[in-house]
């Protein structure tokens, strides 16, 4: 069902019921004043009935009846009866055996001295009289309220015609509301399915950048900007990978041409294997990082695997690195020993915490003379927080911005070997497992980066 008629068919149940509640309501009160109305009239008009019939018992009932159908205020006859002591009719002014009573009712009369009571279609009143001399009298008197009865059937009419005409107009008007203000959002609609894959730049109108749908519009524009921003990062990515691909690839083809111009000695050959090898390798840990870099991109299920001890994977670090590298030396300290063993334990998968620190370390040996890189860990409540830091080159202040984008290599970096995807591998990594890194740097006097983990 469209969100048109669905609001239109809410929108007209709602109305109809509150209508249907406050007609019901209006009907029963009207009753009501009615009833009163018409007891409060027919008190009065047995009163002076019973006062006529007892001080002129010699009354022509039938002028009576006259009076009473003449008499302007009187628009209803009322049968009127006046007992005595022994419930006996002592007055009456219609034909008593029309009128209903009992003893039960009469000695009620005399009990409470005023009964309001209903018989069929008629409305009874019963009161007390006294006369001159002191005599007691219950009057009673019926009556139909015929005007009453017709006043409160038109009432009702009325409240049914009116409450179907509402209910139409409410129908009609429904659809008209829930279309008008839904019309913006059928605009929205076609705008949206104009905008393709390759003309995310193009914005949704924000109307008047006030209500809900224009904060929809500009919530959309900013992801649209967002899709653009990543679609621009992924070309940029692949073009940056098939040219860093490219390089060593041409330095091999050549490599290779130049080796087969002419005839070579085996010292020669044996010279150019050496150096396509050392190409080769440089190929292999590029499509690695690029590996790497791909794989860090998956569901965040993926990277949180298991508990994975801080410390114990640094000192892996430490080891492996100073095995493979003897030149490099990698010092592990404790700013403070943690409390809790939990306090230095993350939830991930352990080879990407290896690759993580495995890089900072690798690029804090590679980056200074000394080729030492020097490790702390600390932890608290909250996290997990290491820092491994240099004595080398540093990084130019206006590029310590760039150092986390893939591909990328600071200016005074040049002449080391490298190709700019590692720390861009351990910022996705980190901001996986919803931590922070970040970089303290000075040209000629070192480096800091500092890693913060949320711990177990
Ligand atoms: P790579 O080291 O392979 O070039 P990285 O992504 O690890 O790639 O680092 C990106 C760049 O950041 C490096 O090329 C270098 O310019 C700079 N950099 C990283 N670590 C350091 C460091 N410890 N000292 C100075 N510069 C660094």
């Amino acid at each position: 069902m469209q969100i048109r008629t669905k609001i239109a068919i809410q929108f007209t149940l709602i109305v109809a019921l509150i209508l249907a509640l406050f007609s019901i309501a209006i009907y029963l009160l009207s009753a009501n004043y009615r009833q009163k109305e018409f007891y409060n009239s027919l008190r009065d008009r047995a009163l002076t009935t019973a006062r006529l019939l007892i001080k002129e018992p010699q009354i022509d009932r039938q002028l009576l009846k006259v009076i009473d159908r003449n008499t302007l205020t009187t628009l209803y006859p009322a049968q009127v009866l006046v007992f005595n002591d022994s419930n006996q009719v002592a007055y009456y002014n219609y034909e008593a055996d029309t009128v209903y009573y009992s003893p039960e009712l009469l000695n009620r009369i005399r009990e409470n001295r005023y009964v309001e009571t209903a018989f069929s279609d008629k409305e009874v009143v019963g009161t007390m009289y006294q006369d001159t001399l002191s005599q007691n009298f219950v009057v009673l008197a019926q009556a139909e309220d015929v005007y009453g009865k017709q006043k409160l059937e038109n009432i009702k009419d009325t409240m049914i015609v009116g409450y179907l005409g509402a209910v139409l107009l409410t129908i009609l008007s429904g659809f008209f509301f829930a279309g008008s203000s839904l019309k913006p959002i059928s605009e929205m609609n076609e705008e949206i399915s104009r905008i393709t894959a390759s003309d995310l730049r193009r914005k949704l109108d924000t109307g008047n950048n006030k209500d809900e749908l224009a904060t929809l519009a500009v919530n959309f524009n900013k992801m649209l900007s967002r899709l653009d921003q990543s679609f621009e990062l992924q070309k940029s990515f692949v073009s940056n990978a098939s040219h860093e691909l490219r390089t060593p690839l041409a330095a091999v083809k050549s490599e290779i041409q130049v080796a087969l111009q002419k005839e070579r000695t085996p010292e020669e050959y044996k010279n150019v294997l050496k150096s396509l090898l050392s190409d080769n390798q440089r190929l292999i840990q590029l499509t690695n990082g690029l590996l790497q870099l791909a794989k860090s991109e998956n569901n965040k299920e993926d990277v949180l695997t298991e508990n994975v001890r801080i410390d114990e994977i640094l000192f892996k670090i430490q080891e492996d690195t100073m095995h493979s590298q003897p030149k490099f030396q990698v010092n592990i300290d404790y700013e403070d020993i943690p409390e809790d063993i939990n306090w230095v334990t993350v939830f991930a998968k352990q080879t990407l915490i290896q690759t993580v620190f495995g890089n900072l370390i690798d690029n804090a040996c590679k980056y200074s003379d000394n080729h030492r890189a020097d490790v702390r860990i600390k932890a608290n409540k909250d996290n997990c927080i290491v820092s491994v830091s240099d004595t080398g080159i540093g990084i130019p202040h206006d590029e310590i911005e760039n150092v986390f984008q893939p591909f990328y290599r600071t200016k005074n970096a040049t002449q080391y070997k490298g190709s700019g995807i590692g720390l861009s591998i351990c910022h996705r990594i980190v901001k996986m497992l919803d931590g922070k890194i970040s970089v303290k740097s000075e040209v000629g006097k070192g480096s800091m980066f500092i890693v913060v983990l949320p711990h177990v």
